[in-house]
């Protein structure tokens, strides 16, 4: 056992802990939990503990059901909401014989750190979380209602908002992760929570915890956390942009002073290899049916791929790097929601750079007119493409895609594939209240 395994278990002890709850995520990005006794510590460290595979989203062809999750010590972290003395871990997860399955999104990040680590690139994430509170309702075949009314930065007298965000950052910051920024959002009840940077692991796992967070302190308030992209269609959706930047060793790699924009090769190319893969991996990015709402419904979504630099419609936002400030050096990719699975999601995203880097890619000229005012063939002499406009575009793009396949690995690549088709199928056999009521009587 090492150190931090004896930290754990130590701190069992000293903490009166009685439930360890065994944190993984399937292909979908849901989290999946299994509680063990302090008992069963030990030889959770050494041997994992097994557990049937198969009726996890993506996890096992039907051979291998029989999988293995053994925790990850340095994950270790009580939970502040639960009184009964409770803690979790993040897992590894493995097959029968031990090996990392390829099929758990976490080993999936970890094995795309690796290329970068042997480049000498460590990759670090900041996201701007957003989410709506709803009133609990007994029906939700009705509309939502937010509850209030409030819009940008407002401070909602007597806010339950302001208040949930006050509860949710001292749980977080209760847990390790560190709060930047938290507001109310343009959407009447929508509110954004950013956490600070972190390398990319722990960033996606802070992300798994969050909605978590958010989830409970929302039941225990008799409220409806919801992170889906666009519940309101007159409303801005919820997005989660993330900040993205490159260190070698301890400099940024993005930061070159004296160039243009005091913007290293390193970003360009970096930059270059998002603008050039972001249609392909829009289905990862993007990945439910409702997402397509969010990126097609205005509101500061971007529905183009460009960049600029302080162009709120543009995917990506490179702001200028200032003199003496190149530690924060960083570009933000606007597309992201906050129910896309993180892990596979940030792959994507740096291996799509990594690989404009490797390919020597050009950055063409930012764009800095509103893409949403151009006309098509504006936007065509500029060689600005769309985003995918609904989940059936989008996996079309990825089903032929390549690199996804590559750097997802096949296993998780075909069943997101499949999965995904199956779900436009489904909203796509339906006959809608939009269909109903526009052609029922008129045709
Ligand atoms: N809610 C907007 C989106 O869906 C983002 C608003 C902003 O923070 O700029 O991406
Ligand atoms: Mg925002
Ligand atoms: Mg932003």
């Amino acid at each position: 056992m090492d150190s931090q395994q004896e930290y754990v278990l130590r701190t069992v002890e000293e903490r009166d802990i009685h439930f360890i709850r065994l944190w993984f995520t399937d292909v979908l990005g849901m989290l999946k939990s299994v509680a063990i006794a302090p008992a069963e510590l030990e030889s959770a460290f050494e041997e994992g503990i097994g557990f049937d595979g198969s009726a996890i989203e993506g996890l096992t062809r039907i051979s291998e059901d029989d999988m293995i999750v053994r925790p990850d010590a340095s994950t270790f972290e009580p939970l502040p909401w639960d009184d009964e003395g409770s803690a979790r871990m993040f897992c590894d997860v493995l097959t029968p014989e031990g090996k990392p399955s390829m099929g758990d999104p976490r080993y999936i990040l970890k094995r795309n750190l690796a290329k970068a680590r042997e480049k000498g690139f460590t990759f670090y994430l900041h996201p701007e979380i957003e989410f709506y509170l709803f009133k609990q309702q007994q029906d939700y075949s009705q509309p939502p209602v937010p509850i209030d009314q409030g819009g940008y930065f407002d401070d909602v007298p007597l806010g339950a908002g302001m208040d949930f965000r006050k509860a949710s950052i001292t749980m977080l910051e209760q847990m390790g992760i560190t709060v930047e920024y938290s507001h109310h959002e343009s959407g009447p009840g929508q509110q954004e929570i950013d956490l600070r940077y972190a390398d990319a692991l722990s960033t996606a796992d802070n992300i798994m915890t969050f909605r978590t967070i958010v989830k409970e302190i929302g039941q225990e308030r008799g409220l409806l956390a919801s992170f889906m992209p666009k519940p309101l269609a007159d409303e801005p959706g919820s997005g989660m942009h993330t900040h993205m930047s490159l260190f070698y060793g301890d400099n940024n790699a993005f930061y070159e002073p004296g160039e243009e924009f005091n913007m290293s090769k390193t970003a360009r190319q970096f930059a270059a290899g998002i603008l050039d893969h972001a249609v392909e991996i829009s289905a990862v990015t993007n990945q439910f049916v409702n997402s397509y709402k969010r990126l097609w419904g205005g509101s500061e979504a971007p529905s183009y791929v460009c960049w600029g630099h302080n162009n709120r419609s543009a995917l990506l936002r490179i702001p200028q790097y200032k003199p003496g400030k190149g530690d924060s050096a960083r570009m933000e990719y606007r597309a992201l929601d906050p129910v896309a699975n993180p892990y596979i999601a940030f792959s994507l995203l740096l291996a799509a750079g990594l690989d404009g880097i490797d390919r020597e890619l050009e950055l063409d000229e930012p764009t800095s007119d509103d893409v949403w005012d151009l006309t098509n063939a504006e936007r065509r002499a500029m060689g600005i493409k769309p985003l995918p406009a609904s989940l059936d575009s989008a996996l079309s793009y990825l089903e032929n895609s390549e690199f996804v396949a590559q750097n997802l690995g096949e296993d998780v690549f075909s069943y997101f594939v499949s999965n995904k088709r199956q779900e436009w199928a489904d909203y796509s056999h339906q006959v809608t209240a939009y269909e109903m009521q526009h052609f029922l009587r008129r045709l």
